[in-house]
């Protein structure tokens, strides 16, 4: 540490002597001394000896008393004005008496030593307030100075640090990158960034609230300096739940380490009361190639990242150059989302679902198409992810909440319609009453509208998830879990949260007959299913002989191509309505 200016001002043991302070030790035996050399030089001065020894003893008497008031400014002015004063009235007695010419001199160094006694007093007693004025300002300039390095200290180390975890900042790593940049001389293939980001940690924070949210995040940076404490690893916090490492990393081993990194974040975290796992995806690039200075190490290191969100969970993706192609096209992507719904881009599909053991449809699932020829039409696998990303997702959900439910009104009534909801629409506190409100404006009878959601959206604080799933279904809503099996949800979170339907993914049933192990998957998924009293729709379904096992194993509805694919709604409604 520094060391403060207050501390070395303040930390002497003794104030050293400053100008015009005098010892003030021994007051009283300096008092009796005096009063003795005076008594002694009185004897003298009338004992009348030559003129001489006067001079002599007239001095010392001066110089005694200007040093008992120096050093003695209050009693010592009282003690040489009493005894000068006693002897001015015993000489003065004594030339009125006696008539003795030769004491005269001693009265008139008598008179004069008061005279200057009196004068150091009153200008030393000026000097002492001076003084002490000055002292006291001299302390509160220490304190003041004491506090502004503090002061300064502390705005630094904010500027630098992220206040929840204590590790760097975003400011402060940019600035280590690019004091690497600026020194470095030679190879520097094994220097890298790495980006590590806390999956769904926002909608985690949102449920949990802010607090819990901090604790998690101080707990994973806590993990993370445990990993590198004992390297010479830079660790910082950016935005949201995204860590940062920068250091030389070996590239044979980098994604060991990253994997052992990820390991010890991912351990059962307890948080008021429960016990979250915690996932990530890491992306990293290293400081050679296109990634020479910071800013292009920053953006590679971050396309990397980004391919990894979209990855399997806990994916770590190294930078390469088809990450930058996709980048330009994600920006395009969600340039043109922004405005598509002006634009009236967004178009309804309904994939039919079908009853196993009747063979009718019972309802269609609503699937989003965006017409948009520039960008060739995307499907919703690659602009739904964009628009949960950047917030779009939001006011495209309600336009297809509304779009839905107003076509599903007009449909034979016993037809339910399933529509998609992701996370950022489900963290609406009040999403339960306006859904209810749409589906009412809309006509559509209670009990016809399902919620599909996976389980990265009802992933988080169990105890409110439930309580909101209550609601849901006290509107007469249904909620049925997406995409099952290939999310990370544990086989007792099911029997917690209420549900009604769960969906098995299309992988599982494209990969059944070929491979016993995602059988042994779907048949222990629908004996689950039917233990927890929840039906089952199987998605995907394209062929005879997979539509003949799953009702075999006693699956409820089919959805798939075998059927039909998504539909507009005027065919979905020409195809199948007259048989309803
Ligand atoms: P999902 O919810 O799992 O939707 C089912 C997807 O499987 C649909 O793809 C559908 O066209 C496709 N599909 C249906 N039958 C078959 C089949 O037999 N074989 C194969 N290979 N695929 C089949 P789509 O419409 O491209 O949607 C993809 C994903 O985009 C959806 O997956 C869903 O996660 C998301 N999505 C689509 N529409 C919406 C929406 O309106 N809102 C939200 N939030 N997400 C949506
Ligand atoms: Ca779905
Ligand atoms: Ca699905």
């Amino acid at each position: 540490m520094k060391t403060k200016a207050g501390e070395v001002m303040e930390g002497s043991a003794e104030t050293p002597r400053q100008p015009g302070e005098f010892g003030r030790k021994h007051g009283p035996a300096k008092i009796v001394l005096y009063v003795l050399a005076m008594a002694l030089s009185f004897w003298i001065q009338t004992r009348g000896v030559t003129s001489t020894t006067q001079g002599v003893v007239a001095q010392l008497q001066v110089i005694l008393s200007v040093f008992l008031v120096l050093s003695l400014p209050r009693y010592g002015f009282f003690t040489v004005a009493s005894v000068m004063g006693l002897e001015l009235v015993v000489l003065v007695w004594r030339l009125v008496l006696v008539q003795n010419w030769q004491i005269l001199p001693g009265l008139l160094v008598c008179a004069s030593t008061l005279v200057v006694a009196t004068i150091i007093s009153l200008f030393g007693r000026n000097l002492q307030r001076k003084h002490r004025e000055l002292l006291r300002s001299q302390k509160e300039l220490s304190k003041l100075n004491h506090d502004l390095v503090e002061a300064g200290e502390k705005a630094l180390h904010l500027a630098n640090h992220d206040p929840i975890t204590g590790l760097k900042n975003a400011t402060c790593l940019r600035s280590l990158i690019d004091g690497y940049h600026s020194t470095r001389i030679g190879d520097s293939s094994s220097q890298a960034l790495i980006l590590i980001e806390l999956e769904n940690f926002k909608t985690i924070s949102s449920i949990l609230g802010q607090r819990s949210g901090e604790q998690i995040l101080r707990a994973v940076a806590g993990r993370l300096h445990n990993m590198v404490a004992t390297r010479d690893v830079a660790a910082a916090r950016l935005d949201g739940g995204c860590f940062a490492l920068f250091a030389p990393f070996d590239p044979g081993t980098i994604e060991d380490t990253i994997h052992a990194i990820q390991r010890a974040i991912h351990e059962p975290l307890p948080i008021n009361e429960e016990i979250l796992e915690i996932r990530s995806c890491a992306g990293y690039a290293h400081a050679s190639g296109e990634a020479i200075d910071t800013e292009s190490l920053l953006r590679c290191a971050d396309l990397a990242l980004t391919s990894a969100r979209e990855e399997r969970r806990g994916s770590v993706q190294r930078y390469d150059s088809a990450m930058a192609r996709l980048a330009r096209r994600r920006a395009d992507l969600s340039n043109e989302l922004e405005s598509a719904l002006k634009r009236q881009e967004f178009e309804m599909r309904y994939q039919p679902q079908i009853d196993v053991l009747t063979g009718k449809v019972v309802g269609a699932e609503a699937l989003v198409r965006w017409n948009n020829v520039r960008l060739g039409n995307p499907g919703p696998e690659e602009f739904i992810p964009l628009a949960e990303q950047n917030g779009q997702i939001v006011p495209m959900g309600k336009w297809i909440l509304e779009q839905a439910c107003r076509d599903a009104a007009s449909w034979p009534v016993g037809w339910t319609v399933a529509i998609n909801i992701s996370a950022g629409q489900f963290i609406n506190r009040d999403f339960e009453d306006e859904i209810e409100q749409l589906r009412d404006d809309a006509g559509l009878a209670a009990g016809r509208l399902k919620l599909e959601m996976t389980e990265s959206v009802l992933i988080g604080g169990e105890l409110e998830i439930e309580e909101r799933l209550h609601r849901i279904r006290e509107r007469s809503m249904t909620v049925s879990l997406d995409d099952f099996g290939t999310g990370y949800s544990s086989l007792s979170y099911l029997t917690r949260i209420p549900l009604d339907e769960l969906k098995i993914d299309r992988s599982f049933v494209g990969a059944m007959e070929s491979d016993p192990k995602v059988l042994a998957i779907v048949e222990t998924i629908l004996r689950l299913a039917k233990l927890l009293d929840l039906s089952i729709t199987a998605e995907g379904v394209e062929t005879t002989s997979q539509a003949k096992l799953l009702a075999k194993l006693g699956c409820d509805r089919f959805q798939g191509f075998l059927y039909d694919g998504p539909l507009t709604q005027t065919d979905l409604l020409a195809r199948y309505s007259k048989a309803a």
